[in-house]
């Protein structure tokens, strides 16, 4: 008799898409794993619907990045870091459930090119000269000196400039947007390997939903501040200003790949305002915003202007006794 064929287990394999109304994330997790609310924003307003009527249309991922930091630890830095940032942080924060940590793979574009441009700029060389100059001394007396000034003397240059453009990296992501991505960054892509649907079971991933043409303008965009940095610290001179650069990119390559995250979401208040912390699941990079208790500020901002009145009243008090 042959045995059965071990496969995953059927509610693993099973898998089912939700979709957060408030962020707009779009996320894949197995059946078992139903979330009611959004891992991102902590949103209630969640549509469910069995996976796979748009996800055959979406990007495939073409590499992914495994998770390196674990529940626990992730849970651990999150603790930390709203202790870090007790002293404004209101009530209902400071008691949040860290454990409520949530993993998942986050769709990113990942863009290289070769670059290649024609630029304009003005070059500062220095030179030392010697000048003379009239002074009027203690004596009321006029006397010529000299002294040595530098000075700066300009040109013109343009040229062309060509270099590689690797590893720009963008959400593909409308959940978490491209700010909020950098904050966390770098990740080592050295670690990048081939996407396989095996490394993602059991974990949430979320569909790319920012499409490759918006990803490919992104990343277009961040390569040319890069292209740009790269002109100016290539140019000659003591001095040098790029006053204007075009470049042409070619070689271009943007692949969707997916990158592993913690991240912890709250909702506090009663307008539900969010708070959410990432962190970097292979660095374990943390950056979040924590919302500040205005009650807490204004106390603190009494606090400090109490101490002052209190210094300027001591001041006040010892020169009144000297004189
Ligand atoms: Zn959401």
């Amino acid at each position: 008799m042959d045995l059965p064929v071990t496969t995953l287990d059927e509610s693993e394999r099973k898998l089912l898409e939700i979709r957060c109304d408030d962020c707009g994330a779009t996320l894949t997790l197995p059946a078992h794993r139903f979330a009611a609310i959004c891992p991102y924003c902590a949103s209630p307003s969640v549509v469910d619907r069995p996976a796979g009527e748009d996800s055959a249309r979406r990007a495939r991922p073409e590499f992914i990045l495994g998770f390196v930091i674990d529940r626990k630890e992730a849970a651990r830095r999150v603790q930390a870091f709203i202790g870090r940032s007790r002293l404004f942080a209101p009530t209902a924060v400071k008691h949040a459930k860290v454990s409520a940590v949530e993993g998942l793979y986050l769709p990113a574009w990942l863009y290289g090119s070769v670059a290649e441009s024609q630029y304009q700029a003005r070059i500062g060389e220095n030179y030392t000269t010697t000048e003379t100059y009239t002074t009027t001394d203690s004596k009321g007396n006029t006397t010529t000196r000299t002294r040595t000034v530098v000075k700066t003397e300009w040109r013109e240059l343009s040229g062309t400039h060509a270099t590689y453009v690797l590893d720009v990296l963008v959400t593909a992501s409308q959940g978490l947007g491209n700010a909020e991505l950098e904050t966390i960054e770098p990740f080592d892509l050295r670690a990048l390997r081939r996407y396989d649907a095996a490394v993602v079971s059991g974990w949430i991933a979320e569909e790319a939903t920012l499409e490759r043409d918006e990803g490919h303008r992104l990343a277009r965009s961040e390569a040319t501040s890069f292209v740009e940095g790269r002109i100016e610290r290539f140019l000659p001179g003591d001095s040098s200003t790029l006053q204007s650069f075009r470049t042409t990119f070619s070689n271009e390559d943007t692949d969707l790949i997916l990158l592993p995250i913690w991240v912890f979401a709250a909702r506090y208040g009663t307008d539900g305002k969010t708070l959410r912390i990432l962190i970097n699941g292979q660095t374990g990079e943390i950056q979040g915003k924590l919302p500040r208790s205005p009650l807490k500020i204004a106390v603190g901002v009494l606090l400090l202007l109490a101490g002052l009145a209190v210094a300027a009243i001591l001041a006040m008090t010892v020169l009144g006794v000297a004189l």
